[in-house]
């Protein structure tokens, strides 16, 4: 057999692939991140692009020691005569703070806003929705710990979600407080849990030294069980007066944009650096495990990677939950869109004439030409397969006269029309002209 990618990654692929899915529709990822691109740039959010591959002390720090991606997750990368202190990127928030450390980015005008697209890696048991490979949209702001930026930030992200159709979306809010508060609810998640140590699963033993919290977070079902035998208070019983008013503020700007959510007490980001504010958006059709997407306030984590103190807030979606969302919400997907003109010679030597005219009219719409003299029926053969709006076939007459003899493939109208009045004719004759495609 000829060789096969790896596991948990996928190929992204042209319409009319025979094996294309809604999350390996090459023009469906683009859709998305044209959606995000154009909601998040109305905001103010301005592109960064950072590697996929960063040091491993920054994915460590940046993630956090006790997480499942950093204990099991990380691919590292070798090379020759290195000493594998790399690893392939598993989320964008940590290379986005470093970018903005390392660059001197606080002297751009705060809150700074930025937003990323891209591969993410995480060594994760194969299932759907749950990928070794998959695409994330962030979105990260900078400077600020108004609770505005953090209803904003909460908006945006349904703005997104909306805008691709989706409806069965829920906002599950929730605030871990500062950390003062944060280590008093630790301390009580200790003494509650430390009696039945020998009911935690492996993982959660360990957790329940370092970082008690993230055993709520916990995927075995033996741990839910004693977590819901134990009645375990929730963390926004814990939080301090000035963590309880951002909360409240965050609510309130919620409420007056009349962007729902439910208050989650359940919601817990365990790792030290994340302050107050925590979110995840979740949808039917992707499973009440699976988020399409979170989110949370991290102003301990420029310090934790080495800067001064900055304020951040930020959320990422996985663009193929999004897209398996849209699917079972029969959200409309962009149509695979062919030639707007479709240029065949009908002799050889006219060839090189057909293309120049496709050329030409590239300057205004979507134009193709056959790369060989074709037959009438094979001409328009092709021009259909390839989803053609307008076929022209060009013979000696329409070289001598500098026409083109144009069908319409839809409804079968004929017009001939001069080579210099094509344009007009093709704007006068369908809305792609007018709206040319961006790239
Ligand atoms: P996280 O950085 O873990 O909060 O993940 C943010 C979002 O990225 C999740 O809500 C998912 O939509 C997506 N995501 C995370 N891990 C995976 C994965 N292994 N496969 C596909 N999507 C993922």
């Amino acid at each position: 057999m000829a060789i096969q990618r790896p596991k948990g990654t996928q190929d992204h692929l042209p319409d009319g692939s025979p094996k294309l899915g809604i999350d390996t529709r090459a023009a469906a990822f683009h859709f998305v991140r044209e959606t995000a691109r154009r909601i998040l740039e109305r905001a103010g959010a301005q592109f960064i692009d950072t590697p996929l591959f960063e040091e491993a002390d920054l994915v460590k720090r940046g993630v956090g020691g006790s997480t499942d991606i950093v204990r099991k997750e990380m691919f590292t990368v070798y090379y020759f005569g290195d000493h594998g202190g790399y690893i392939l990127r598993p989320e964008g928030t940590a290379g986005i703070v470093r970018a903005y450390l390392q660059n001197g980015l606080k002297q751009l005008p705060m809150p700074l806003k930025l937003w990323l697209h891209g591969p993410m890696f995480r060594a994760e048991n194969v299932q759907k929705g749950r990928l070794r490979q998959f695409h994330q949209i962030d979105y990260e702001v900078l400077g600020s710990t108004d609770a505005l930026v953090d209803a904003e930030a909460i908006a945006l992200m349904v703005d997104v979600v909306r805008a691709l159709g989706l409806k069965k979306v829920r906002v599950k809010l929730g605030s871990i407080g500062d950390p003062e508060d944060r280590e008093a609810y630790n301390a009580y998640l200790r003494e509650l849990f430390t009696p039945h140590l020998e009911r935690l699963s492996d993982d959660s033993k360990d957790r329940l030294t370092r970082n008690p919290m993230r055993i709520l977070d916990s995927k075995s079902e033996g741990d839910q069980k004693l977590i819901a035998e134990l009645g375990v208070r929730p963390m926004l019983d814990f939080l301090g007066a000035e963590a309880r008013a951002h909360f409240g503020q965050v609510q309130q700007y919620l409420n007056d944009w009349g962007v729902e959510y439910d208050i989650d007490p359940s919601i817990v980001r365990g790792l030290d650096y994340y302050r107050r504010t925590a979110w995840e958006l979740h949808h039917e059709g992707v499973g009440a495990k699976s988020a399409l997407g979170g989110g949370g306030r991290y102003d301990g984590l420029a310090e934790q990677l080495g800067g001064g103190a900055v304020a951040g807030i930020g959320w990422a979606f996985g663009i193929e939950r999004l897209l398996l969302a849209m699917e079972a919400d029969g959200a409309a997907l962009p149509a695979s869109t062919g030639p707007l003109l479709y240029i065949a010679a009908l002799d050889e030597e006219n060839v090189a004439y057909a293309a120049a005219l496709a050329r030409e009219a590239r300057a205004y719409a979507r134009a193709e030409f056959a790369y060989k003299a074709m037959k009438v029926g094979n001409a328009f053969k092709d021009a259909e397969r390839r989803g053609a709006v307008w076929a022209a076939l060009i013979g000696s007459d329409e070289v001598a006269s500098g026409t083109l003899s144009l069908k319409n493939m839809e409804t079968g109208e004929q017009a001939k029309v001069a080579r210099a009045e094509l344009e007009g004719f093709l704007a006068g004759n369908s809305s792609d002209v007018a709206h040319p495609p961006t790239s």
